[in-house]
């Protein structure tokens, strides 16, 4: 097994890529435009064929290296079927199973950041995407987001999990890498204790500015990216 976490400084957004060992098979997790020769580098050191690339969710914040990856690599491309866009091979929906060699990646659907969000299980690795954050988690006033449903998608679908299940996140703005389940129950300070309704109104007073690539990246993104 192979588990590399790769960093975009421009959005601040990680890429994962796992790989099996047994068939040197990997999946690729929310690949960045702007970094598919990095990634393409790391598979082939790796010595691993791309059989999966997938997202977490439509991002608004960079344009995705689904489309351009699948071009040089032949892999299919997949985001969830809540997130209304077109261009990718399969769309996934809750529970479903994504395998690569001998390796099972997991599906739980987790709305709330988009309606198409998405985090991904292996073994006690969880991708959050944008749904959780360390000590934070996705905005939900674009993009058809919901803090109701993101503060349910937490507590109900990961909270649920073993505390001790690593947490990669989608993003970090402060160069953290991973936390736990346990962890951000415990400390993050939009979640720890906090009822259902405080936490919509955190949300609804963070007043956030739009991400700079917004406008170019989301209509992109829906088609899988630029190729
Ligand atoms: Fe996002």
């Amino acid at each position: 097994m192979s588990f590399r976490q790769l960093f975009d400084p421009e959005s601040s957004t990680y890429t994962y890529i796992l790989g099996d060992s047994a068939h040197r098979e990997a999946v690729i997790v929310d690949p960045v435009r702007a970094h598919i020769e990095r990634d393409l580098s790391v598979l082939r050191a790796l010595e691993t064929k791309l059989v999966w690339i997938l997202e977490t969710h439509v991002h608004a914040d960079h344009v995705t290296g689904a489309k351009a990856l699948k071009a040089r690599t032949g892999a299919p491309t997949a985001v969830s079927t809540h997130c209304g866009a077109s261009g990718f091979d399969r769309l996934i929906d809750e529970g479903e199973q994504i395998a690569f060699g001998d390796e099972v990646l997991r599906a739980i659907a987790t709305p709330g950041h988009t309606p198409g969000s998405t985090c991904y299980l292996w073994g006690d690795r969880l991708l959050t995407g944008d749904t959780l954050l360390i000590g934070g988690c996705g905005r939900t006033d674009f993009q058809r987001g919901s803090a109701e449903a993101l503060y349910d998608s937490i507590t109900r679908r990961l909270f649920t999990l073993p505390d001790d299940t690593l947490v990669y996140p989608g993003h970090d703005y402060h160069g953290r890498r991973v936390s736990t389940i346990g962890e951000e129950k415990a400390t993050n300070p939009r979640l720890a204790g906090k009822s259902r309704a405080e936490f919509v109104q955190i949300m609804n007073e963070l007043h956030l500015p739009e991400p700079k690539q917004m406008g170019t990246a989301v209509p992109a993104n829906l088609q899988g990216g630029t190729a």
